[in-house]
């Protein structure tokens, strides 16, 4: 591998807070080491298109704070198929591009293995997404900022489901991982947190429920991830325990797509700062086909492959301190 003299950075797949402090960070370590940065806009497809767009230290100023991705982003069906790759790496060659960092999540990691095995051209990736279901890092860039939101929301919830003596069942995003469910689940204080990792069956909800008014509860609080196992909607879920408990008045509450926006945390802008140094540094020290991650506080290195493969398991200990919580 050449020295590299150009380094192209994108955001790939779901936005996700702190996206714009990872793009930032990787900008200015490149004018840190003297090496051009060029944007490239809407993830695979601005690079199949050829959309790109020259980065100085000075073109990230005041972004560091806002959500979204100044690059926006894209799912590309053109980089799926070996015409468009070859496309992309033409695109790369012609710009005199060396090396590519991508923040976003397996899917957009995916994308870049095959491309390596293809062009053999260097890749980094950098975590970006609210779920939080990457393996090799602790942290997504984007995850924190995601479970303050939803905390917040099941606050202003709470209020009036207490003030109504009302059961609020609460839909976080997460269809394959219960990450945002659990941690904003216990965070919020909630009766029961359903999550796709583990199916506590409808049984034990009623129980649990019942259990609770027992206890002198008058309001309720039940997060539910988006893919968790009951077999239920939260729609469905509300009219089952309302026809199984009439004493029961539910309602539901599906968060939906604030829990992307918003201005990131200062968890997420310090972890994409630090992920954006150290990707950057990679490249330039000649490695490829790496993910840098948050691993015991510190940042570390997984084999993008690992990184796909791999599975962040949730803690199950956290379902054990929510149970003892609701005593
Ligand atoms: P999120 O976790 O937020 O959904 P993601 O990075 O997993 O983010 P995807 O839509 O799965 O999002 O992937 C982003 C893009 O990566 C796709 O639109 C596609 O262009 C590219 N990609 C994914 N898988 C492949 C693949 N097998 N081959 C080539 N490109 C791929």
């Amino acid at each position: 591998m050449g020295k590299i003299k150009k380094i192209a950075v994108m955001t790939s797949g779901g936005d996700a807070p702190g996206m714009n402090a990872a793009i930032r960070s990787v900008v200015r370590t490149c004018a840190y080491y003297s090496t051009e940065c060029v944007g490239i806009y809407r993830g695979y497809q601005g690079l199949v298109e050829a959309d790109f767009i020259n980065l100085t230290a000075r073109s990230v100023n005041n972004i560091i704070h806002k959500g979204g991705t100044i690059l926006k982003t894209a799912r590309s069906t053109a980089f799926r198929t070996e015409e468009g790759r070859k496309k992309a790496y033409e695109n790369l060659k012609e710009n005199e591009i060396d090396a590519l960092v991508v923040i976003g999540g397996d899917g957009s990691f995916t994308g870049g293995v095959v491309f390596n095995q293809e062009y053999n051209f260097p890749i980094i990736g950098i975590p970006g997404t609210i779920d939080n279901d990457i393996y090799g890092t602790t942290h997504t860039i984007g995850y924190d900022t995601a479970l303050n939101t939803a905390v917040e929301a099941i606050d202003k919830i709470r209020d009036t489901a207490s003030s109504h003596n009302r059961l609020f069942f609460v839909e976080v995003m997460g269809r394959d991982a219960g990450f945002i469910a659990l941690n904003a689940g216990v965070g919020a204080g909630a009766e029961e947190i359903l999550i796709p990792e583990e199916d506590l069956g409808l049984d034990r909800l009623l129980e649990s429920l019942k259990k609770s008014r027992r206890a002198g509860k008058s309001s309720s609080i039940v997060v539910v991830s988006e893919g968790d196992k009951t077999g239920k909607n939260v729609f469905e879920l509300a009219d089952y325990v309302e026809e199984n408990l009439p004493n029961y008045e539910a309602r539901v509450s599906v968060l939906g797509h604030m829990q992307r926006g918003g201005s990131p945390s200062c968890f997420d802008r310090v972890l994409a700062s630090r992920l954006g140094v150290k990707a950057v540094e990679l490249l330039i020290d000649g490695q490829t086909n790496l993910m840098v991650g948050l691993q015991n506080n510190e940042v570390q290195t997984t084999s993008l492959e690992k990184a796909i493969k791999g599975q962040h398991t949730i803690d199950k200990e956290l379902l054990r301190v929510s149970d003892i919580m609701t005593i």
